[in-house]
């Protein structure tokens, strides 16, 4: 038997409700009167309680790319960011385009305990594009959505075909949307910062054309599309208009698009570069005018860890991504809560529930009886960003030195804490202890 757990003075994250949170053998218990001796407590002073974030798009670049990131280091970043489950990219080395490999992830991601590991498996083997995975196989082997992310599946027909056969295993593709002609060897966003860089571009039509193709196979096959990383205004409009035709189309965007343009760019700093680019003021405006209309369902991280060896290249050569575990919630926070764009409950919504929605996961609350995932975090409480302190091996962010509102005080997965900040501390009941 698990010790009881005490989050005293909380207050929850949906009806700003001040309550005392149990958890006892990894569920949520209703709060007893008199905790006995052996119980810990955490007088939370406010702090916002909330069912642990969930990111439906990470890259934990296992196996293979493990000086990039390891399931451990990545899943601990997690946790540290307020997550208690990750759904990661099968675009490692090899692809996850087995069963075997979807087993492998799985057991590594428990092994670690930091998080729950939700493998996505790749659409095509290898994620060449040509022949479909075993879809089937992997859905049944614990996959919750299927992606070729990283590479679009240019196909037509082979998206199509794709669809068809993911239809009856209930599960998404993800899609990473660019059109690979258009994209060319683009490296950012087509605008006037790439002319005056003197790099080349990427426009946004390579990303929204893809989402128009998308919502239209979904319409010809009842399969599932979920749209991934949006950033560029006529994607989110793209998304807009299959929801009004009533497709089973969904989509996610990601911090850096609300709260960068293509002009943190700067001067070829790298760690501003990811794919799809970061866009202009009029596509963030869009972006954040699509989380306020409800056109995005969830959000998403798409964490990216590099070595700093690789993004020391000069920018061309440099890979895309930024990681964003770590940052995810304060992001979300600072920009997107504070500014009035969306109200506290929301904003959790679209990293909780949304997401877990997506991916057909079950819901988790704060409920006597759900199982004990979640999160408490302050949401004043500034602090900044110090890449050297990361859990993820990355540190490849351009959020470096600024200064966010939003501290995750602990993390807590199946009943288990899997994080805490320094300043956090458990006590014993005090009161109770002389009453006998
Ligand atoms: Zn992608």
């Amino acid at each position: 038997m698990s010790a009881l757990t005490l989050f005293r003075n909380v207050t929850h994250w949906r009806t700003g409700e001040r309550l005392t949170l149990a958890v006892e053998d990894g569920v949520v218990v209703p709060a007893p009167k008199h905790p006995g001796a052996h119980a810990r407590v955490f007088e939370a002073r406010g702090a916002v309680v909330a069912p642990g974030l969930v990111d439906p798009h990470v890259h934990l670049r296992e196996p293979g790319q493990s000086a990039k990131e390891t399931i451990e280091t990545g899943t601990r970043a997690a946790a540290a960011g307020g997550f208690t489950a990750v759904a990661c990219m099968p675009n490692t080395d090899p692809v996850v385009d087995t069963a075997a490999w979807v087993e492998w992830v799985r057991r590594r991601g428990e092994a670690a305990g930091h998080c729950e590991v939700l493998p996505i498996a790749a659409v095509t083997v290898g994620q060449r594009g040509e022949r479909l995975a075993p879809l089937d196989a992997l859905a049944r082997a614990g996959a919750v959505a299927f992606s070729d992310d990283g590479h679009p599946v240019t196909n037509a027909a082979v998206m199509r075909h794709a669809l068809e056969y993911a239809r009856p295993t209930g599960l998404p593709i993800i899609c990473h949307e660019e059109d690979p002609g258009l994209k060319a060897d683009g490296v950012m966003h087509e605008g006037f910062t790439a002319t005056r860089l003197g790099l080349r571009g990427i426009p946004g039509a390579a990303e929204s054309v893809m989402c128009r193709r998308d919502a239209d196979l979904a319409e010809l096959t009842g399969g599932r599309v979920h749209l991934a990383h949006l950033s560029h205004s006529a994607s989110f409009d793209a998304l807009r208009d299959a929801k009004r035709r009533s497709l089973a189309v969904t989509g996610e965007t990601c911090p850096h698009y609300w709260v960068l343009t293509d002009e943190a760019v700067g001067d070829y700093d790298t760690s501003a570069k990811m794919n799809p680019p970061l866009r202009s003021e009029a596509d963030r405006e869009a972006c954040i005018a699509a989380i306020v209309d409800g056109t995005v369902d969830c959000f998403s991280t798409d964490h990216a860890p590099h070595t700093a060896d690789e993004k020391s290249r000069p920018f061309s050569e440099a890979p895309f991504g930024i990681v964003g575990l770590e940052t995810a919630l304060a992001l979300t926070l600072t920009y997107l809560v504070e500014p009035g764009h969306l109200v506290l409950a929301r904003a959790i919504e679209l990293w909780t529930e949304a997401p877990r929605r997506v991916l057909g996961l079950t819901p988790v609350s704060l409920e006597p009886g759900s199982q004990a995932d979640l999160v408490l975090f302050d949401p004043k409480e500034a602090w900044v960003v110090d890449p050297e302190s990361f859990h993820t091996k990355g540190r490849n962010t351009p959020f470096a030195g600024w200064r966010l509102r939003g501290k995750v005080l602990v993390t807590m997965r199946e009943g288990r804490i899997t994080h805490t900040a320094d300043e956090v501390v458990f006590e014993r009941p005090v009161a109770e202890e002389s009453a006998r």
